[in-house]
């Protein structure tokens, strides 16, 4: 099959042709629809993030069909729409997977990091972390929903029943959550580069009642703050913009340090907590949460051998919503 790979020592994914994987016990193999394109994969090959299984095939928002069904692997069809998530296994025996906290899991393996994920035309899963997805929707415009929609999700669940939503960075997950906090009756204020007019627009046109700079304070005091830039100097700024008992959520994997800050600011119980991969239970919520609250993506599809120029593309800030990759579009 075709594949994007990343080698050691390399920045640069590699297109090549590499054997189909076999299902485990326990697993599907799936034909790849869609892969999303995720900041975390930057951050995977720009080497911030440091223990990828290498070589590694990237891509953690699979969108495909079932093609094999890999023995005790019950609950699908073939041929069946589903969806692939980052936290691609967990231990099942840990502390945290024996109460509910399976994304904290000690020994657990991430889809596209640890795990081969989708950068390719055919991969396999745990069936216990795969999702059904709906099969007459576009899989390509699914795809963002597998980790900017479900790790978003989980943020805005840790921002408890927040009225007055700040969202730092308006890129792939606050496009999509700006729709369902706006469809639960919530405000969105969204905080974009400074300057950046045309992503200050998008956030408008999806639904947030201000949109400025992140170097703006706030027009209200927000009740929580939803940080998905990776900009650790977001954080005392999000503070400053916080009521009494307000609450700033990171919902990435990795940000730069976060400068020092006057204790003043977190005073009068301000928090600050950082959101860690999914559960598949926020899965079970989220995707059928999704379609009532009618979410529509903005997807940018690329071929799948073009995976290195959507990758700039992202890391520029020349994508407005997300970048998807089509495996199953031929060169
Ligand atoms: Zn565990
Ligand atoms: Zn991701």
């Amino acid at each position: 099959m075709r594949a994007m790979v990343l080698h050691k020592g390399a920045h640069r994914l590699q297109f090549e042709q590499v054997d189909s994987p076999r299902p485990d016990a326990g697993q599907l193999r799936l034909k790849i629809e869609a892969c999303g394109v995720c900041r975390t994969d930057l951050h995977i090959i720009d080497g911030d993030l440091t223990h990828p299984s290498l070589p590694l095939i990237p891509g953690h928002e699979i969108v495909g069909t079932v093609a094999q069904i890999g023995e005790a692997a019950g609950g699908f069809a073939l041929g069946q729409r589903v969806g692939v998530p980052w936290l691609g296994h967990t231990c099942g025996t840990c502390r945290y997977c024996v109460n509910n906290r399976e994304n904290l899991c000690d020994d657990p393996g991430f889809t596209g990091y640890t795990l081969n994920g989708g950068y390719a035309e055919e991969c396999v899963a745990d069936a216990r972390y795969v999702f059904a997805l709906d099969g007459h929707d576009d899989p390509a415009a699914l795809a963002p929903l597998l980790c900017a929609g479900l790790i978003g999700f989980r943020s805005l669940r840790l921002a408890g029943d927040a009225q007055r939503l700040g969202f730092y960075g308006f890129g792939a997950a606050a496009h999509i959550l700006a729709q369902i906090a706006v469809w639960q009756g919530r405000e969105i204020y969204a905080f974009t580069r400074p300057g950046d007019t045309a992503a200050q627009a998008f956030a408008r046109e999806t639904g947030a009642v201000w949109a400025g700079g992140s170097d703006e304070t706030s027009p209200v005091l927000l009740d929580a703050a939803l940080i998905f830039a990776p900009v650790g100097a977001l954080v005392p700024k999000a503070l400053k913009d916080l009521v009494k008992g307000g609450r700033v959520v990171c919902g990435g994997i990795h940000m730069s340090d976060i400068p020092s800050f006057a204790y003043d600011d977190l005073w009068h119980e301000r928090q600050i907590l950082s959101v860690a991969n999914l559960t598949r239970e926020d899965g079970e919520t989220f995707f059928p949460l999704a379609r009532r609250a009618g979410v529509r993506t903005q997807i940018t599809p690329y071929r799948l051998e073009r995976a290195n120029e959507a990758l700039d593309d992202l890391r520029q800030g020349r994508l407005q919503g997300a970048a998807v990759l089509l495996p199953s579009q031929n060169a």
